[in-house]
């Protein structure tokens, strides 16, 4: 039940996401200045003729990091070849994959951190000039042959650069953050997917589930569709926001958007460990979850939202967050 409210995506989300995904920069709700940096960039690449530098997007899981990528290829008029760190298993498969791009294409590795260290030594020269150095053979016999590529535009993503290597991440000429969204894009967002979807919905009813959000657009999306099945089953199929504030206090939203992972880990640390500090490895153990997903999923949210401080000695409750939970605050 908890994968719902998690930005990573699930089955259901990757049949829906294409039929809302926007496919041009103008489409692409929010994020200005990383909109027009790209836009910049990709004039001056089409201008040259050339392949753009390539370009590593960083941001929490459902900020729009794979649609900016499928966007980047559709403005430039390349094909976008997709695929993920861990999928990459071998020097072999990448070396498959860079040798069969068309020359301006763009390569997009989601999870780009994630890649062997044997793959990674393989794109160092693929992304500076172009070429591959393969080594065929074992022992005395083995050679290396160099393997000229398409001139091509990589573009990585992650959800915090400090995960990538020093070296591979010197080898990107534009870096962008995705921010979180704030309750107007998402409100746009909202309303956008509900009209391609032929969902009847006032602007109450997209402000409320913009609003309880997350700011992420992946979990507004699916918020929308759990809202559009109550309100097919309990009213009559409209979206006012008195049937979407219903629907998602079904689905434990709060008023501030805050899911039950969301106020387990504050509730954790303020009745638990006195409000912190306490390490992330204590937290993730008490509530059986993931180090890595807290960091990367959960807490920047309640960080961006104040309800949560990362000192050196470990994560503390802030006022707002007993305030929240109703907890005093001494
Ligand atoms: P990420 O790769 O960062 O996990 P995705 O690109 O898969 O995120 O986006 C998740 C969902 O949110 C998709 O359905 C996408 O269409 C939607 N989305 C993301 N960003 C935007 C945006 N700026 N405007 C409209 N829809 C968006």
């Amino acid at each position: 039940k908890k994968e719902e409210l998690s930005p990573n995506p699930t089955i259901e989300d990757f049949d829906f996401e294409p039929g809302v995904r926007p496919r041009t920069l103008k489409d692409f709700v929010g994020q200005k200045e990383v909109k027009e940096s790209l836009e910049v960039f990709i004039k001056a690449a089409r201008a040259r003729g050339e392949a753009l530098d390539h370009v590593l997007l960083h941001g929490s899981p459902g900020l729009g990091k794979t649609t900016l990528a499928f966007i980047i290829g559709a403005e430039l008029g390349v094909n976008v070849r997709s695929t993920s760190g861990p999928v990459i298993e071998r020097a072999g498969d990448l070396a498959a994959i860079l040798t069969n791009l068309s020359p301006g294409d763009v390569l997009f590795i989601d999870e780009i951190h994630r890649l062997s260290p044997v793959v990674e030594e393989i794109l160092y020269p693929a992304m500076e000039d172009y070429h591959l150095d393969l080594v065929i053979g074992q022992g005395p016999s083995a050679r290396t042959i160099k393997i000229d590529l398409p001139p091509f535009t990589l573009v990585g993503a992650t959800t915090r650069t400090g995960l990538l290597s020093p070296p591979l991440r010197d080898r990107f000429g534009v870096i962008l953050r995705i921010d979180f969204y704030d309750d107007s894009a998402l409100f746009k967002i909202v309303k956008r997917s509900a009209s391609l979807m032929n969902i009847p919905i006032s602007d109450e009813g997209a402000m409320e589930i913009a609003r309880r959000s997350r700011g992420t657009p992946r979990i507004a999306n699916r918020l929308l569709r759990r809202v559009r099945d109550f309100a097919e089953v309990k009213a009559d199929g409209f979206i006012s926001k008195e049937v979407a504030d219903m629907a998602l206090r079904l689905l434990n939203v709060d008023q501030e958007g805050l899911d039950q992972m969301d106020r387990m880990i504050l509730v954790t640390i303020i009745d638990k460990f006195g409000g912190g500090p306490v390490g992330i490895d204590t937290i993730a153990t008490t509530i059986g979850e993931e180090s890595s997903t807290i960091e990367d999923v959960y807490e920047p949210f309640l960080i961006q939202k104040g309800y949560l401080h990362r000192t050196p000695r470990g994560r503390v409750a802030t006022r707002l967050a007993y305030e929240h939970l109703n907890r005093t605050w001494d």
